[in-house]
């Protein structure tokens, strides 16, 4: 089976155009074509030989788009993408102002079994490639180009899909090298973030190996027996460890850690848990992300009412830890935060 071109980053491109002696300009070249330009065809502006090497020598082939669901309440889209094995998995693409953010899946289902997540019933089957992860963003983007024109503008990526994105470590950094890639999309450092449950040998590469790259840590329950309900890795991975590791590694100025927190009715919704998760997080470079849980079917929680994420909120804000409440998009399409489910 030929290696897929999807799963070079650039440095790996420079060194087989060197090894081969083809013109050096066709490493820039290639990455423009397929990743700015974000062209399907043979890249026409490279030497004959170097287009035959490829041709013969690398798959081009991405994930095939299997189903599209279109929300009816506001417009987000959700793919169902079926890869060459016939595995499927979902992407989202969120939209804010004419523009999107795509939210991506690093695996096939997930090894984490979350309570709260309806990706984790399915188990993990495989970890995605790179080329699988790029063919996600080249794809969604194709079809805004065909359904949306104009709209083509993905601007934040976002690994929150299916999948613990540390978990497949090196196809998501191979990911995030090309999207950053000035030759490639070109997306900034502070547009792409990985999002965890928690995963600690995960964080050590990422604080280390790509450190720039934003963090969002799936909190959920300051508290450890709520947190083992909800995220059965804190038993190995508790949670003061996850925070210890995390406040000593260094951020850039602009860069703040968000934390997520699912809002669960009647679990994690009372002033004690908002005090509490509080005074775990004052004083950090912090920014709280409040999710109302968002129901699938045979999921045993329930959203809580308005009046009681507004007052959660209210405790937090006496803590003057930035805040937000995720508005709810997508979920009449099952594409909302912890509904993405490809069985
Ligand atoms: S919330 Fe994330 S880590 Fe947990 S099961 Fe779902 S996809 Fe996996």
């Amino acid at each position: 089976m030929k290696p897929s071109f999807y799963d070079l980053n650039y440095s790996d491109l420079e060194t087989i155009i060197n090894t081969h002696n083809f013109n050096s300009s066709a490493s820039r070249i290639l990455f423009n074509w397929y990743y700015k330009k974000k062209q399907n065809t043979p890249c026409p502006d490279i030497s004959k030989s170097a287009l035959a090497f490829f041709e013969q020598n690398y798959d081009f082939y991405l994930p095939e788009i299997d189903t599209v669901y279109q929300s009816e309440k506001d417009r987000t889209v959700k793919f169902l993408f079926k890869l060459k094995d016939n595995h499927k998995v979902e992407t989202v693409l969120i939209p804010f102002n004419n523009k999107y953010s795509i939210c991506l899946s690093s695996q096939v289902g997930c090894a984490m079994n979350c309570s709260f997540c309806f990706t984790g019933e399915q188990g993990l089957k495989r970890n995605l490639t790179t080329s699988e992860i790029m063919g996600q963003f080249l794809q969604a983007w194709r079809w805004l180009a065909s359904n949306r024109a104009g709209e083509e503008r993905i601007l934040n990526i976002v690994f929150m899909g299916q999948g613990e994105p540390l978990h497949n470590f090196d196809a998501v950094k191979k990911a995030c090298e090309i999207f950053l890639s000035q030759y490639g999309t070109s997306i900034g450092v502070q547009k792409i973030t990985i999002s965890t449950a928690g995963y600690i040998p995960g964080l050590k590469r990422w604080s280390e190996e790509i450190p720039r790259v934003n963090l969002a840590l799936s909190l959920h329950s300051p508290f450890a027996e709520k947190r083992n309900e909800l995220i059965p890795i804190n038993k190995k991975y508790p949670l003061e460890e996850v925070l210890t590791y995390i406040d000593q590694v260094p951020l850039n100025k602009k860069q703040f850690i968000t934390y997520e927190y699912i809002l669960i009715k009647d679990f994690n919704d009372s002033a004690d848990d908002a005090e509490k998760l509080g005074n775990l997080l004052a004083g950090k470079s912090a920014y709280i992300n409040i999710i109302p849980f968002n129901p699938y079917p045979g999921s045993r929680y329930q959203r809580p009412n308005l009046d009681t994420v507004e007052n959660f909120k209210a405790i937090l804000d006496t803590f003057k830890i930035p805040t937000l409440i995720r508005g709810v998009k997508g979920d009449d399409v099952l594409a909302a935060c912890g509904q993405l489910n490809s069985l």
